[in-house]
């Protein structure tokens, strides 16, 4: 970890440490821990960063964590939306900003003349997540894997200083796209999401319904939150997944946020326009 919490609340990163300045009283940031650390200055192969001990049953990460295991994708996202605001406020700590240009998995997506030779060059160089040195951030991010890839390998305090560049000028934190089904449904029922704006939610699928014109992927309810994907029947032709390969598979799913209010159920829909917008995760519980 990067991170360390002082005595007096405010956060230090590992590359300002200084302990005439700091002090030797320095602790895991996470509410739930709060372990003594200790400062690693900078080596031949590792950044400086701050660890526990472990020699004595205090100076261990506790089991609820964020740094006690490496996370799978649905306990990073939790962690970060639960570090993110303080690491943003502490002016002392570098803030990472990552592109995210999404635009390849619309299938109606044409690219203009002007973006084709930009688009070949990102395709000869993909995502440069595996490339990359250990702690340093990719520059850009177009598909879900890489997202994924993203919330796994890095850890969550490196995670909540990331800002997505959305375009338009547009840099949100990455808690702010990246979300639990709950926040989700909460920003958008709050009208706080953006309509123009794709999310990044997980979720397990319970249910395939086909219509005639629109098909519903109903996700478990988490804390009894309604939440369906919604393809409508002009982009079937784009969805190849059967009910068999969907249900019962946890999924990273990107799309726009929709309110549907039939019959006063506030159910939160993510609309999607073809497979690509699905990624199947991998999770280390069953919970
Ligand atoms: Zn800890």
């Amino acid at each position: 970890m990067r991170t360390a919490l002082l005595p007096n609340g405010a956060l230090v990163h590992a590359s300002e440490y200084d302990p005439t300045l700091h002090g030797y009283e320095i602790y895991c940031l996470d509410k739930s821990c709060r372990a003594p650390l200790i400062f690693v200055p900078k080596g031949d192969t590792a950044s400086s960063h701050f660890k526990t001990t472990g020699k004595s049953e205090d100076s261990k990460h506790s089991a609820t964590c964020g740094f006690y295991q490496p996370l799978d994708i649905v306990d990073s996202i939790e962690k970060v939306a639960e570090y993110q605001k303080d690491i943003l406020q502490a002016h002392s700590i570098k803030k990472t900003v990552i592109s995210l240009n999404m635009r390849r998995l619309d299938p109606e997506y044409e690219p203009k003349k002007t973006d084709r030779e930009q688009q070949q060059q990102e395709e000869a160089d993909p995502d440069k997540v595996k490339t990359k040195e250990k702690n340093e951030n990719p520059n850009s991010i177009s598909s879900l894997k890489s997202v994924v890839q993203l919330m796994v390998q890095y850890e969550p305090d490196l995670l909540s200083t990331i800002y997505f560049n959305i375009g338009g000028g547009r840099k949100l934190p990455l808690s702010n796209i990246v979300l639990s089904q709950e926040r989700a449904h909460q920003l958008l029922w709050e009208d706080q999401s953006m309509r123009d704006v794709g999310y990044f939610v997980y979720g397990r699928i319970a249910e395939v319904m086909r219509r005639e014109k629109v098909m519903y992927i109903k996700l478990e309810r988490v804390n009894d939150v309604p939440f369906t994907i919604v393809i409508f029947e002009k982009y079937f032709k784009y969805f190849k997944l059967s009910e068999a390969e969907l249900k019962g598979k946890d999924v990273l799913i990107y799309g726009v946020l929709r309110k549907n209010d039939y019959q006063d159920r506030k159910t939160t829909e993510i609309v999607i326009k073809s497979d690509k917008y699905i990624e199947f995760l991998k999770r280390k519980r069953s919970n």
